[in-house]
């Protein structure tokens, strides 16, 4: 049975070196390295989520040439890396086409919204107890999720910390992604 979590990149609203509020192109290795990694933890969803009508066309272009055009037959194993892949508008219509109940769950690498944060082991636990609630786990892109969005969440799911003393913890969100499902969703 797959996982009652789907996956969110946003790259609308987010923040800026600067924090102010911007929207981020959408990447080729984003697209493919984190569907990659939503096939290999059985999540069925992954929201590509952005508003710009040129953005969203690219993606529609990416997913053709692996799914149908020239790269569907130079590598078919791609075009089932592909397969979560979904294009949103919005955060609004990821959670309308996901689960409209979902629990939106989002990330960051700095501590934010204190009383909303989860545990790693705490979600775990839900998403292994039997029962209908779904997760909407969103990423953000740039300098990290606009505080529009962390306050749309139900939960923010704690850090990844780095190793002290210098507890450093930009990681790419291709990283992040990987490290947050395999904590969340591997068996090891
Ligand atoms: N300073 C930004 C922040 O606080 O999230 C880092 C942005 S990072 C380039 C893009 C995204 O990757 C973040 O929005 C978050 O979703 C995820 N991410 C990066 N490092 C993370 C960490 N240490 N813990 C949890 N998520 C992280």
């Amino acid at each position: 049975m797959s996982p009652r979590i789907a996956l969110g990149l946003v790259h609308h609203p987010v923040v800026d070196r600067q924090g102010a509020t911007v929207a981020t192109n959408v990447t080729n290795y984003d697209i493919h390295d984190i569907a990659r990694a939503c096939q290999v933890f059985g999540v069925t969803n992954y929201y590509i989520i952005t508003p710009m009508k040129e953005q969203l066309s690219f993606v529609a272009r990416v997913l053709e040439h692996w799914n149908i055009g020239y790269g569907s037959k130079f590598n078919p194993m791609r075009r089932t890396a592909l397969a979560p892949v979904k294009t949103v508008e919005s955060v609004e219509a990821a959670i309308l086409d996901w689960d409209p109940n979902t629990c939106v769950v989002g990330t960051s690498a700095r501590e934010v919204s204190i009383d909303k944060t989860i545990g790693f082991n705490e979600l775990k636990v839900k998403l292994n107890k039997e029962g209908q609630q779904t997760y909407l786990l969103l990423f953000g892109t740039g300098f990290g999720l606009h505080e529009s969005v962390i306050e749309r969440c139900q939960l923010v799911l704690e850090p990844i910390r780095g190793r002290m003393p210098k507890d450093y913890r930009h990681l790419s969100v291709r990283s992040a992604v990987s490290i947050c499902l395999d904590r969340l969703l591997g068996t090891w």
